[in-house]
């Protein structure tokens, strides 16, 4: 009997799950193109297509090292995709940004973590993995921080766990007398605040979303640089501008 109904909810639920994705279909956020009930966001064909940089591969400096040239010092830095206006990077990012695909930049963050494993040495010795922090408004807005869930994406496929007490954004509203030396106020969207290295931490991987000018992710490294120079940095990014 017991067989029968276990055999009857089975089909049950697979017939709700046929039936949902009749009313529903499932459509890839890139091309539009109906895609199966196993696939999820983003088709199998349009991963395959993205713009991958192949930066995982460079022996020379990429357009991202170069960047950064001149204004900091950075042990390894990878962007997996290319952004342009209208390119279909602008539309994932724009889906785990502003539509609460969260799964969607967990799989970005694992596909990154795959390309990186290419080439080991482009992770030796990296104790964690830092994701930009949000602007604390913009957090409360959202619910959730799309670097970190990249982060975590990343986590799952190179073992380096995603921390997030290491780094803080500070409310702007804070008293300016209270600023410390550690926090800089060029701009008060980008002030963080560099927080006890209590795990000791010698080498870690800082984790953004989209890198375009740089500026933030300078001024974020520059004042863990002040705190702990001896640290080493590096910068993982799921997309930089071409
Ligand atoms: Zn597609």
């Amino acid at each position: 009997m017991q067989k029968v109904t276990r055999f009857l909810l089975k089909n049950f639920v697979e017939w709700t799950e046929n039936i949902l994705h009749l009313i529903y279909p499932n459509v890839c956020l890139v091309c539009e193109n109906e895609i199966s009930k196993f696939e999820k966001d983003v088709c199998g064909i349009c991963v395959e297509n993205l713009k991958y940089t192949a930066f995982e591969k460079y022996e020379d400096a990429s357009s991202l090292d170069k960047l950064f040239w001149g204004r900091i010092q950075i042990e390894k830095t990878f962007a997996m995709l290319y952004f342009e206006k209208g390119n279909q990077t602008q539309t994932i990012l724009h889906q785990i940004k502003y539509k609460g695909k969260q799964e969607l930049g967990e799989k970005m963050g694992e596909l990154m973590g795959q390309k990186l494993l290419v080439n080991p040495s482009n992770i030796c010795g990296i104790d964690a993995l830092i994701p930009v922090p949000l602007h604390l408004k913009k957090m409360h807005t959202r619910g959730y921080n799309q670097s970190e869930v990249i982060s975590n994406g990343l986590s799952k496929i190179l073992n380096i766990p995603t921390k997030l007490d290491f780094l803080t954004r500070i409310v702007h509203s804070e008293s300016q007398t209270k600023k410390g030396r550690f926090m800089r106020w060029d701009n008060i969207e980008e002030a963080f605040f560099v927080n006890e290295n209590q795990d000791n931490f010698k080498h870690i991987a800082i984790i953004d979303d989209v890198i375009t000018t740089g500026s933030t992710l300078e001024s974020c490294m520059k004042m863990i640089k002040e705190k702990y120079p001896e640290m080493k940095i590096s910068v993982f990014s799921l997309a930089v501008t071409k």
